[in-house]
């Protein structure tokens, strides 16, 4: 394999020879191929796509680049959720220790903040003491005592991701749907899981705003897992609206404990109870949807979800007592509250335009090493279709001086737009995708 003729039958659209893939991808993971190399080779993937032998030979390199976990032993299906991002998604803090009260093990692998959007990582980590720098045998430990486990990506799984989307990063190539599927698909194959269900986030905010090229990428990510046994469902959800109120991390954590009481906005119960429903499903714990979502809406309405999250806070090094008196999270020193100022109807609340707003205060990362303010961010009340007056709050500032909330109050104020009538406002879960095709989603 010459290398720059590998790159010249990519960039001429010709199919690649798995053992040219495999001696192209090793040169790179031993240092001997350059970066400038691979980011042309990504370029060309880029534009010409990658054919399902192509995407499988590099999901299997990516997957076998390092770690692969066997959890085996511990008795059930092991099913994760993968969230393509969004703002004030802090679904999965509700969703683990939910589906783990029922009975199916959550191996749960998140990450941090990536432009717009907030990490679930960064936000355990506003928990006082919560680690979730666990080594994977640790990991597997907590999987098999509390049926749970939220921990970071660690080095060892799957090495040439990190590599190459390190690279895609900076080189113009993330937006390439066998490229997103086969990085999002290898880290969760090398979790070891039974099953994985997709929250496959799609308008402004989203990663991937277009919804065509969101089902694309879920039909594609579904065809992966097929082919590793990891049964996989997508529930496509609105993120044109940031979801819930909270955007910032703690407060975020304090949304997700209102979710796990029973409470909380019903936007986020909702994509949380059907998420559930899917987990439970692959899980093999309901038959169907409408089972599995009444057994996620009684786990949260009698406490077992809390008592769950409670036992994972506890097991992670955390301060138990935030579920009882949020107030032990962190507090950001100034509040600013933001009002309608006139008489209309809300007709957009800009999911992107709030997420960049919260960057800003602090909430998530600028530059790769900024360091977070886990209590700053905005407490958004306003919904797109609600009636609203001069005095009605719109929304609430948390920051770090009255500076920074002046600037969050102006930012909050040109992302939401009044309109004199009402307009469409677009499903919460559009569509459900599975290997049997796309469906309209029927609760
Ligand atoms: N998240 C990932 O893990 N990989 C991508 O390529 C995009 C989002």
């Amino acid at each position: 394999m010459i290398p720059y003729q590998f790159i010249q039958e990519k960039r001429d659209g010709r199919a690649l020879a798995p053992e040219a893939m495999r001696e192209f991808f090793q040169a790179y993971i031993d240092g001997e191929l350059a970066d400038y190399q691979m980011s042309a080779f990504l370029m060309a993937v880029y534009f010409q796509g990658l054919d399902d032998g192509e995407l499988s030979t590099l999901v299997d390199l990516m997957v076998h680049s390092g770690a692969v976990m066997d959890f085996s032993a511990i008795p059930g299906k092991k099913i994760d959720k993968h969230s393509t991002g969004g703002v004030g998604d802090k679904v999965s803090l509700v969703l683990a220790p939910l589906v783990a009260s029922l009975g199916v093990p959550v191996p749960m692998m998140s990450g941090r903040g990536l432009g717009h959007t907030g990490g679930t990582l960064d936000k355990l980590e506003s928990i006082p003491g919560f680690r979730t720098d666990l080594s994977l045998s640790e990991f597997e430990e907590l999987l098999e005592e509390n049926g749970c486990a939220l921990i970071g990506q660690t080095e060892e799984i799957a090495p040439l991701d990190r590599k190459l989307y390190a690279l895609r990063d900076v080189t113009g190539t993330v937006e390439s749907i066998p490229l997103i599927a086969s990085s999002i698909m290898s880290k969760k194959l090398a979790e070891g899981l039974d099953g994985l269900v997709i929250d496959l986030k799609t308008g402004s905010g989203a990663f991937i705003p277009e919804l065509e090229r969101g089902l694309e990428l879920a039909e594609t990510m579904i065809g992966i897992g097929d082919r590793y046994g990891c049964e996989t469902v997508a529930l496509v959800t609105a993120m044109d609206r940031p979801l819930g109120y909270a955007v910032g991390n703690a407060l975020e954590v304090e949304e997700a404990i209102l979710a796990l009481q029973g409470g909380g906005p019903d936007d986020l119960r909702e994509v949380t109870i059907a998420l559930a429903a899917e987990m439970l499903i692959l899980g093999g714990v309901a038959e169907g949807i409408e089972e599995g979502r009444g057994l996620a809406s009684a786990a949260l309405d009698d406490g077992r979800a809390l008592e769950k999250m409670r036992e994972i806070i506890e097991a992670q090094g955390g301060n138990p007592a935030v579920l009882d008196d949020p107030a032990l999270l962190p507090q950001a020193p100034v509040r600013r509250v933001v009002e309608a100022g006139r008489k209309g109807y809300i007709s957009e609340v800009n999911a992107q335009a709030i997420g960049r707003a919260a960057v800003a205060l602090g909430a998530g990362r600028a530059t790769l090493d900024a360091v977070i303010d886990p209590g700053v961010g905005f407490h958004i009340t306003a919904k797109p279709g609600d009636e609203v007056d001069e005095e009605v709050a719109l929304a609430t500032v948390y920051a770090a001086t009255s500076e920074a909330a002046e600037r969050g109050a102006a930012a909050v104020e040109a992302a939401i737009t009044i309109e004199s009538a009402p307009g469409p406002i677009p499903p919460l879960i559009p569509y459900r995708v599975t290997r049997d095709g796309v469906s309209e989603y029927q609760a």
